[in-house]
């Protein structure tokens, strides 16, 4: 029997892992993953921002431990040899109601503790001089890193201190009895005194494994991104992102520069139609009867009816992707977008239509579930880790 199992070899899966292997070191640990290496969903692509915490709720879990996250994350890397850059990024405002908006923005990034800085148009101008707005915020401690590469190096240290990996393991079904959780998996069944899921994009399924009804769906948003042509490589020098609506859950299509030159935009919103659908043509019969059965699902959709038309628009027609961009960005044409691969949010929705905004945990007695981590939960994976393994000695006598 294990001590603890753990499923999901993303990064907040083995960010956790390797913190319990810390944390209770002799006791038998296993990560049960049903792909066949690491990060091979959301953590393995995204926009690999290193968030600051502007945009969270003060005294909410995202804006505590992306604030925690931020500088976790830079140690991390420090400590394994793993490129990253602080680069700063760029809140343009590009119409009066942005302005409005950004003084909202201004006051959070205040309550969240961050350093800012109030940019007038010509001094955006100055720094940013392919960038056109009205003004800018600027928060100097956002960055850029790999997160693959970060969750590849929690998985060597979690193996270093004698944790144990099985990739191509898929989970199919969970047991809680009083003294231990059994896990049936595509290769047989382990067991464990404690179990902590992990599963992203699965994780309400994973919760009704459990025989617990998990109170949420994950409604999978696709992000599409494109490339910057290389002969526009250099065009930005901070991360450029828009005043976000805060009535959406999602920052907008932002020029981001990754740890590797490149530079990409986007990501938009557009609903997936499979959980694991990262192509357009992607479809899944399970998935689309489960979202377009929920009622909350419905409500989404319902109130969101207006943006959405809009980015299913732009999704299809790069033309319209474009002019999105070019708010802030006018010299970029559409030869200067190509192509990128997508990634697929997970995104809790409550059965009342709420986009559930926070980071969500659902306990019972032998497990700990991570059930809303969508961004900054890359950022936030080494305090989210650590959370998990304060919840896990709380609730386990390991004797
Ligand atoms: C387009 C996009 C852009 C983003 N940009 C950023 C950013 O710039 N900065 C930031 O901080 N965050 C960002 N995020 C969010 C961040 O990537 C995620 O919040 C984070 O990666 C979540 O990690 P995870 O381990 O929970 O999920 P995942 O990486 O999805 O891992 C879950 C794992 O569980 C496994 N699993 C599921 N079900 C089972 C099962 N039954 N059996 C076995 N294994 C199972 C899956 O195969 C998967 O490997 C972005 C996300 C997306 C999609």
């Amino acid at each position: 029997m294990y001590d603890v199992i753990i499923i999901g070899g993303g990064i907040l899966g083995l960010s956790t892992a390797m913190q319990l292997a810390d944390a209770l070191p002799d006791r038998r640990l296993l990560l049960l993953e049903k792909e066949a290496g690491p990060a091979r969903h959301q953590s393995g692509h995204n926009s690999g921002v290193i968030h600051a915490g502007v945009y969270y709720t003060p005294g909410s879990l995202k804006a505590r431990f992306c604030h925690q996250g931020n500088r976790a994350t830079r140690d991390f890397c420090d400590a394994h040899g793993i490129d990253y850059e602080i680069c700063g990024k760029m809140l343009v405002a590009t119409n009066d109601a942005d302005i409005q908006r950004m003084k909202l923005f201004w006051d959070r990034a205040g309550a969240n503790g961050l350093q800012r800085e109030w940019l007038e148009a010509d001094a955006l101008r100055e720094r940013e001089p392919n960038i056109v707005g009205q003004g800018a915020i600027f928060i100097p401690s956002s960055g850029i890193v790999d997160y693959a590469k970060v969750t590849e190096a929690m998985a060597v240290e979690f193996q270093k201190r004698g944790g144990m990996i099985r990739y191509d393991h898929r989970v199919t079904g969970l047991e809680e009895h009083p003294g231990e959780v059994v896990v049936k998996t595509s290769q047989g069944d382990v067991s464990g005194r404690y179990l902590v899921t992990c599963s992203g994009l699965m994780a309400d399924r994973v919760v009704r494994m459990l025989g617990r009804d998990p109170g949420f769906t994950i409604c999978p948003f696709r992000g599409e991104y494109y490339r910057l042509a290389d002969r526009q490589e250099r065009l930005v020098n901070h991360l450029i992102y828009p005043i976000p609506d805060p009535a959406m859950p999602f920052l907008g299509v932002h020029l981001t520069r990754m740890i590797d030159g490149t530079v990409t935009v986007g990501p938009n919103a557009v609903l997936a139609l499979a959980r694991e659908g990262y192509r357009k043509s992607d479809l899944s019969l399970r998935d689309m009867l489960g979202m377009f059965t929920h009622p909350g699902i419905l409500r989404v959709l319902g109130r969101t009816l207006k943006p959405g038309i809009r980015e299913m628009k732009n999704s299809l027609f790069k033309r319209g992707y474009l002019e999105e961009v070019r708010k802030y960005c006018p010299s970029l044409s559409l030869e200067d977008l190509q192509p990128w691969p997508a990634g697929v949010r997970a995104q809790a929705v409550s059965r009342d239509g709420r986009l559930i905004d926070d980071f969500l945990f659902v306990n019972t007695r032998r497990t700990v579930n991570v059930c809303n981590a969508p961004s900054p939960a890359a950022t936030s994976a080494i305090p989210i880790g650590g959370h998990i393994v304060e919840k896990v000695k709380e609730q386990v006598d390991f004797g």
